[in-house]
């Protein structure tokens, strides 16, 4: 504040810093009623298997649909929402409307496997585990059709507490991935200790494989990685089938990305499935 120069520019910036406030203090209350105001979907995002080409499953990401601003991306209000506590009420919608959606879709003859985020705060309640798992047995998804994703930092900065229910969870048989994997503080002791199945290659490594060396480097070390302690890797933000074929061809197993679709509409996830696994059909034969 003390740098702001003359007079006038030092109360713009006081004014622009209190405007900030309002819009994010307005934001907060038009969260807390969202949920109750049927303002929340889901899209759903592909995940395929790079050596079958088959769709294997889908990522729930939560979308906002705001009465005055439109559609308000996740990484503006999970944080927010992280801060004071409604991602508990928000995730617990996220995970039933996620497990009805799966239930439903195996009713329809493609039973999938269904990823749902899981934030830091979600993983600290002592109550996850029966949410998690009394939401299975509401919508008879058996345990094995369900994938966790946690952050390594989530799982760090309460490691003893957040190791007990990924235990939990592992002997229940739901998988655990560990989302944008290498942009949190990693450590190998730890990934060893953690009882998961599967690493996804952040989407940042992604965008300038082949282009970038490090990026290549990083994401061909999480694969080894992968390799090594036998954890499937997927990689996320696949954009172009140069990248597609270079993630194949070294080794990672799943991956997602705009290049196979961007997250959809529940409704449209069936069809886009039937199509897409036409097409191999049609390219394999
Ligand atoms: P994430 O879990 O790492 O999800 C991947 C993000 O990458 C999604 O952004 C997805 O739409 C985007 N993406 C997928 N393919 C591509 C691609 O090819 N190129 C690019 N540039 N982006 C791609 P989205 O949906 O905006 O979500 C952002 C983040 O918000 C998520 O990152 C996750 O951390 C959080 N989030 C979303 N839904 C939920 C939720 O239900 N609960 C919680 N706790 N967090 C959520
Ligand atoms: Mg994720
Ligand atoms: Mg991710
Ligand atoms: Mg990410």
């Amino acid at each position: 504040l003390a740098k702001t120069g003359t007079r006038n520019s030092f109360q713009f910036y006081v004014a622009s810093v209190d405007q900030e406030m309002r819009a994010r203090k307005k934001l907060e209350k038009d969260l807390n009623i969202a949920l109750q105001k049927n303002q929340f979907y889901l899209v759903y995002q592909p995940q395929v298997n790079l050596e079958t080409g088959r769709v294997i499953g889908a990522e729930a990401l939560i979308r906002w649909q705001h009465p005055e601003r439109g559609l308000v991306p996740p990484d503006d209000f999970i944080p927010l929402a992280e801060l004071n506590g409604r991602i508990v009420p928000i995730g617990e919608w996220v995970l039933d409307q996620a497990c009805r959606q799966a239930a439903e879709w195996a009713d329809q003859g493609t039973p999938l496997r269904i990823a749902v985020n899981l934030s830091a705060v979600q993983l600290r309640q002592d109550t996850i585990v029966d949410t998690v798992l009394s939401t299975l047995v509401r919508h008879q998804i058996p345990p094995g059709r369900l994938e966790l994703e946690v952050t390594e930092t989530s799982v760090m900065t309460n490691l003893e507490d957040a190791i007990g229910k990924l235990q939990q969870f592992k002997r229940e048989g739901i998988q655990i991935a560990v989302d944008d994997f290498g942009t949190g503080y990693s450590s190998l002791t730890y990934l060893k200790r953690m009882p998961v199945q599967h690493l996804k290659i952040d989407k940042q490594f992604v965008r300038d494989l082949l282009v970038n060396e490090e990026d290549t480097r990083i994401a061909n070390t999480i694969i080894d990685l992968g390799k090594s302690l036998n954890l499937s890797v997927i990689a996320e933000g696949v954009e172009t089938a140069e990248q597609e074929y270079y993630l194949q061809q070294r080794g990672c197993q799943l991956a997602q990305g705009y290049y196979f679709s961007k997250p959809l509409p529940a409704g449209e996830f069936q069809s886009f499935v039937a199509k897409f696994h036409g097409k191999m059909a049609e390219s394999n034969g």
